[in-house]
């Protein structure tokens, strides 16, 4: 009699082969990530156990968790979990995925402000806290004020923050934009990383791009509309020569540019990510 494939090993094989066959990109990472997340058990422990037999019901789990992915869902939203800039952040379906393209304006405003020592930055729509929560942890002596329109989605940055031990430097705020804050400052830096999708194109997106919040991707009919009034409301908060830092998408930096000159800003610069694209767009206050 042919016994069922059960152990570990067939069955991340079984697995990787089937996400192959449907066309991810990296079939053996996925696969073998979920089936730590069953396990409770770090990748590298896998492998330490390929001969173990697994139970009916973790080869169900299994199954599930197969069947969500091919989906569309994200891998990151059915661990609960994606890492940016080496740290570990508790996601949802009701945040946005932290992705490295956003990695590069964090970096930039951690070679900006490191030798400025007690800076107070703010990273504007918050989202999982993403960039509130690295920017206080590797500038250990900053103040940060992370805000979000959703009391729910701060509550998440919150738990981020709390993770990673910060949250005793971040200030969590609820509003529009940078309403709230209109009366405090001047403060050193303002990062975001708004919506920009153009409302036309998110019918285009992929899969696992469609199933994270449309309101954190919405950025109207030239996915231009949060731009503007950033700029406006960031101008008067800002201390003379800070800054402010912009993700933008494919072909708006020119346009994010402008509007920032038009603003007042001076320098206005844009900076590459990793892979080449045009991702961030910075301008600075002028000094008197
Ligand atoms: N600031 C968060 C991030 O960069 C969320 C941004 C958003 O929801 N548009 O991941």
């Amino acid at each position: 009699m042919l016994a069922e494939p059960h152990t570990l090993k067939e069955i991340l094989e079984l697995s990787a082969n089937h996400f192959a066959k449907h066309g991810l990109i990296s079939p053996r990472l996925e696969a073998e990530l979920l089936m730590g997340h069953i396990l409770g058990l770090e990748r590298i422990h896998l492998y330490v156990q390929f001969d173990r037999p697994l139970e009916e019901k973790e080869l169900e789990e299994m199954r599930q968790l197969i069947r969500r992915r091919l989906q569309g869902e994200p891998l990151a939203y059915i661990l609960g979990e994606k890492e940016f800039m080496s740290l570990p952040f508790y996601v949802d379906s009701r945040v946005l995925i932290p992705r490295p393209e956003t990695e590069h304006l964090v970096e930039k405003a951690l070679d900006l402000f490191s030798g400025d020592g007690e800076v107070t930055l703010v990273d504007l729509g918050a989202g999982s806290g993403a960039i509130a929560v690295s920017l206080a942890y590797y500038l250990p002596r900053s103040s940060v004020l992370a805000l979000d329109i959703n009391p729910e989605i701060l509550e998440i940055a919150r738990k981020n923050a709390l993770r990673n031990g910060v949250e005793g430097r971040i200030r969590f705020i609820l509003g529009d934009l940078l309403e709230p804050i209109r009366e405090e400052g001047p403060v050193d830096g303002i990062l975001s990383n708004p919506p920009y999708i153009p409302t036309a194109q998110l019918e285009e997106v992929s899969p696992e791009v469609k199933a994270q919040p449309r309101g954190a991707l919405d950025g109207g009919s030239d996915g231009l509309r949060y731009y503007h009034r950033i700029a406006r409301e960031a101008y008067p908060l800002l201390r003379q020569g800070g800054y402010l830092g912009l993700e933008v998408g494919a072909g708006q930096d020119e346009a994010v540019g402008s509007i920032l000159q038009d603003q007042g800003f001076i320098d206005v610069n844009v900076e590459k990510d990793y892979s080449g694209h045009k991702r961030c767009v910075w301008g600075k206050k002028k000094k008197a």
